[in-house]
């Protein structure tokens, strides 16, 4: 069967969500898997009842593939030690002045519009 662009973007955005892909015609889960070829790597999904479908893979889109994503998410996530204190920490720092310096200012009694 042949597949819309809506449909074919769907399905590839939900296996890189690590979300099921359900067959678009039969409307249960599909088998997929990423197969890894130098020029022209493909995300596979087979359907239990024998739908197999390929989806070609852009390098681009590969170097955010799920191990990269998950990765960058740890890292984002606040570290109470071990993390030497450099950059980000001071970053940190320069982000919790700011905010001080936009507390709410002592009432006038007239707003800026
Ligand atoms: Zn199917």
């Amino acid at each position: 069967m042949t597949l819309s662009l809506t449909e074919k973007s769907k399905l590839v955005s939900s296996f890189w969500k690590d979300r099921p892909s359900a067959c678009p015609k039969h409307e249960i889960p599909m088998r997929t898997f990423f197969v890894e070829r130098v020029y022209k790597p493909q995300v596979v999904m087979v359907c239990p009842k024998g739908e197999m479908f390929r989806f070609d893979q852009k390098p681009k889109q590969i170097e955010f593939s799920r191990p990269h994503v998950k990765t960058m998410a740890l890292d984002a996530q606040p570290r109470p030690s071990s993390r030497p204190s450099g950059a980000s920490s001071s970053l940190f720092q320069a982000r919790r002045r700011s905010s001080a310096a936009m507390a709410p200012a002592p009432p006038s009694g007239k707003r800026d519009a």
